[in-house]
């Protein structure tokens, strides 16, 4: 048992994949996945740059054909001389053991294996294929995730599952069944794995859902059934506030158990939207959580009749994309620079209060009030700003606050 902020995490193994720890008490690990086609060099090279500058601690890639596993070390190839040293994992389905067995460079370049049991074969290929890819992993010493999906569950398992329920006593709901048989198809498969020759340590759990009541009833399962590292997320989660809200919905509760060691947010982007946006989620939950800290939090009211005019949203806007601009060369400067907290106020109502409890806050005029907004730092009100540069006087003052509060790194 291990602590983040309040939470009691539950034990578990860890697992080094590169040099990401991910379990046994190491903070919780964001990562995310790509949309490219992986046999797009250039595009993937240039998203996986995107998703590792967002703040993606670990990058999976789909390796679905001959060409996409042919570029896979060419990618890591091109982001290790552009400096990006992100561990990538390949996703596999279907012909994995042929594509990990014909492209050993494929097999090295990657940092981890995602296995989905339900898709390495169907009847008598199922053990010999899913052998082969733990035999590649042994060999290459590579950790694996062991990946259930609700989606592509192990139908003769479930189907076995199913029969025995329906001559049982006291039978189960369908919905119980199929719960159980993810829980059983993860760990069957991490025991097979281990049969075969891969070490504990080498080995993360998914069970990935759509529903969230399905999923916080299977992790807390398996939870309770192994102390492998947990890698948490909802499948087919959704678009937009949809697939926030029911990422974050079902994470938190698990979260908040201790249950999940690394996590992803699987968004459906808008047309042409930003990748980017599902490690941006990912972090809010676990700072938004006091479980981990990325980047300054910028509080904000959510403005009411007093703030008639769009100054204060835009206003907000500016320096929460101001931070996110300047957190990278921050984070390399100043030591805890990500715990700071910085107001936005709308009016004197919660202004002076909510910025005086910030680290540097910034009270806005409401309709009506004077035209000045005062600033506080650490607590104190420091200055008044007036008249049409409020927004880049203030971010001048952020600037000024980082360089003298945090100590310089290096
Ligand atoms: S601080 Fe003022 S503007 Fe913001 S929500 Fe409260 S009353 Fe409205």
């Amino acid at each position: 048992m291990s602590t983040s902020g309040n939470i009691a995490r539950r034990a578990s193994a860890r697992v080094s994949v590169g040099p990401v720890r991910v379990g046994g008490g190491a903070p919780i690990v964001v990562q995310s996945m790509t949309n490219t086609d992986t046999a797009d060099i250039e595009g993937t090279v240039r998203q996986v740059q995107a998703l590792a500058r967002a703040g993606s601690e670990l990058v999976r890639l789909t390796v679905n054909t001959s060409e996409a596993a042919a570029a896979v070390a060419p990618i890591r190839e091109r982001l290790d001389r552009a400096g990006v040293g992100v561990p990538l994992i390949g996703d596999f389905h279907f012909n994995g053991h042929k594509l990990l067995r014909e492209h050993p460079d494929c097999a090295a370049a990657l940092a981890k294996y995602r296995i989905n049991p339900g898709n390495v074969g169907r009847g008598a290929k199922r053990d010999p294929q899913f052998a082969e890819m733990i035999e590649v992993a042994c060999r290459h010493d590579k950790p694996v995730r062991i990946g259930v999906n609700w989606g592509s569950l192990d139908t003769d398992l479930l189907t076995r599952l199913m029969d025995e329920n329906s001559t049982s006593a006291t039978p189960l709901t369908a919905q119980e069944v199929t719960r159980s048989a993810v829980v059983l198809s993860a760990l069957g498969s991490a025991q097979r794995a281990e049969e075969l020759g891969l070490a504990h340590d080498r080995i993360i759990l998914s069970a990935k859902v759509s529903a969230v009541q399905d999923l916080i009833a299977i992790y807390r399962d398996l939870a309770a059934r192994c102390d492998y590292p947990l890698h948490l997320g909802l499948t087919e989660a959704g678009m937009g506030s949809k697939g926030v809200v029911a990422s974050t919905a079902g994470m938190a509760v698990l979260l908040q158990e201790g249950i999940g060691d690394t996590i992803r947010v699987s968004l459906t982007p808008e047309p042409g939207g930003d990748r980017t946006q599902e490690v941006i989620v990912a972090q809010e939950i676990l700072q938004t959580m006091g479980l981990r800290a990325f980047t300054p939090l910028v509080v904000a009211c959510p403005g009411c009749g007093r703030t008639t005019s769009s100054y204060f949203q835009e206003l907000a806007q500016s320096i929460q994309s101001h931070i996110r601009t300047r957190m990278p060369q921050w984070r390399r400067e100043y030591a805890g620079v990500e715990d700071m907290t910085v107001a936005v106020m709308g009016c004197v109502v919660n202004g002076p209060g909510e910025s005086r409890l910030a680290n540097i806050g910034i009270s806005l005029p409401g309709t009506g009030e004077r035209a000045v907004a005062p600033v506080y730092e650490d607590g104190e009100k420091t200055v008044t700003l007036k008249g049409e540069r409020i927004a880049e006087e203030f971010q001048e003052l952020v600037e000024r606050y980082v360089a003298r509060r945090y100590a310089r790194l290096g």
